[in-house]
């Protein structure tokens, strides 16, 4: 079995016992690389020889016998919107294509303590808009499981590279979505945190009160240890708080799993509905309770994560102006032509849309009447998840209505917006959710979803974990 197929845990131990060298791994997934990414594409940049001198630091620890990080030699891809010092971080657009970050963001600070290995910067829709990793500006990302179809997005370079073992981790964002959807996609687990979990500093924002970077891996063990390496107070980010772990004792027996009604409607192929029902009744052979639950306001989660997302989208791509760095127009006549050339030229058609739509919704005409109006039903939102989690322990719904679909399929940004339906509530109420491969649709990845209450990290990766080992 090649190196590059095994999990972070195996890779970690095998290193501990000396049965491998941080560089055979790191050769073995360069390896891996050089057979699969012409096909797949995750990577916008390959950072080989950082990552080699990186992997020998570690070796020389190990001889010495050194302390080192629980994930020490582990090769991890981080998404292009995250900050890396010395290296292009392009948020996949045109806009920031040459942008070389003077500083890391905290969770790379965060990887490096650990002592982890970066492969590279790996592919998402542009800015992080999109579903598909079909808005990124600079490549084209397949499906490993299918070439023909998306990886999923935004992280979808994330979810593939972890896929084709062509690195053994990732970092994703998620905003609505964009780390468990790629993970369904794709057939590995992605979480997306509690808001305030992990540190923001160095991440190129979407939308700031949703935004949260995660944990990508092949298990749900790999995804608990990257999000121990990661999360936790940040100075530099005032959304941070310190490590809160919930308490909650695991015990088969007494889970009560909420099935989320509304998430199994008509709009879900029903082999994935099926799917993750079976997922349910295997936990409850075991012991499990499981219960019928409701979380109203269906209706309103797609459009109400629209409104919130572009105008805080549309205030924070201000900034990109083709003065303070990346990318700025060759001909102008005045400052005021060249704002508008730079951004005309750098940025997408998506970006562009939601500028225009998070411009219209914040303007003074309405005197701030749809952002109030949002911030008050995803109040009532997050009451509603409460509500739920006196019921249950954990919610469970399908990460996605459908499986990966076709590249170039989906090209009305209504329809993509709605692949974001099983996904943003829990942006909208901050609460943790987890996906999980629980079965196939053909030969494609179903990802089952797992959401809890807010700070219930660990109590979702027992419940997982207990899924993968007993289950499976
Ligand atoms: N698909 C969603 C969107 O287009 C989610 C994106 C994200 O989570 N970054 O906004």
């Amino acid at each position: 079995m090649e190196l590059s197929s095994l999990t972070a845990k195996k890779l970690s131990q095998m290193l501990r016992a000396k049965e491998c060298s941080a560089a055979e791994i790191l050769e073995s997934i360069l390896q891996q690389i050089n057979i699969s990414e012409k096909d797949v594409g995750a990577y916008i940049t390959i950072t080989e020889e950082i990552a080699r001198k990186q992997a020998k630091v570690v070796d020389e620890k190990l001889k010495k016998g050194e302390r080192l990080g629980d994930l020490a030699g582990i090769p991890i891809a981080v998404k292009d919107i995250i900050c890396t010092e010395g290296i292009l971080t392009t948020a996949a657009s045109k806009i920031l294509e040459n942008f070389i970050p003077p500083y890391n963001a905290t969770v790379v600070e965060r990887l490096l303590a650990n002592d982890m290995v970066i492969t590279g910067k790996v592919n998402l829709d542009e800015f992080a808009m999109g579903s598909s990793c079909e808005t990124s500006r600079l490549k084209v990302t397949k499906n490993p499981r299918d070439l023909k179809r998306v990886p999923g997005g935004s992280s979808g370079g994330s979810a593939a590279a972890v896929a084709a073992n062509e690195a053994v981790l990732a970092l994703g964002s998620d905003t609505g979505g964009s780390i468990r959807l790629p993970a369904a996609f794709c057939g590995v687990v992605g979480l997306k945190p509690t808001y305030g979990t992990v540190s923001r500093y160095g991440v190129i924002p979407l939308a700031s009160s949703f935004d949260q970077v995660g944990p990508i891996g092949k298990t749900v063990e790999d995804v608990h240890m990257l999000f121990d390496a990661i999360a936790g107070e940040d100075t530099k980010d005032m959304t941070t708080l310190k490590n809160r772990k919930d308490e909650k004792e695991f015990d088969i027996r007494k889970l009560k799993i909420g099935i989320y009604k509304e998430l199994f409607g008509e709009r879900v192929n029903p082999e994935i509905a099926t799917s993750v029902m079976n997922m349910a009744k295997s936990l409850e052979s075991h012991g499990a309770a499981i219960k019928t639950v409701s979380i109203p306001y269906m209706e309103y989660l797609v459009p109400l994560y629209h409104i919130v997302m572009t105008i805080e989208a549309a205030s924070n791509l201000g900034r990109h102006d083709g003065i303070r760095y990346g990318y700025k127009a060759k001909d102008f006549e005045d400052t005021e032509e060249m704002y508008c050339k730079t951004r005309e030229e750098g940025f997408g058609a998506e970006v562009k849309r939601r500028i225009i739509l998070g411009t219209f919704l914040s303007s003074a005409q309405f005197g701030g009447a749809y952002r109030q109006k949002a911030f008050f039903f995803k109040q009532k939102l997050a009451e509603a998840y409460a509500k739920a989690f006196e019921e249950c322990d954990v919610l469970l719904s399908p990460t996605s209505a459908t499986p990966a679909f076709k590249l170039g399929e989906s090209v009305d940004p209504i329809e993509m917006y709605a692949t974001d339906l099983c996904t943003v509530g829990a942006n909208l109420a901050s609460v943790p959710a987890i996906s999980i491969p629980c079965g196939l649709v053909g030969k494609l990845p179903i990802g089952a979803q797992l959401i809890g209450p807010k700070y219930s990290e660990h109590f979702l990766f027992e419940v997982g974990e207990f899924y993968e080992n007993n289950c499976k």
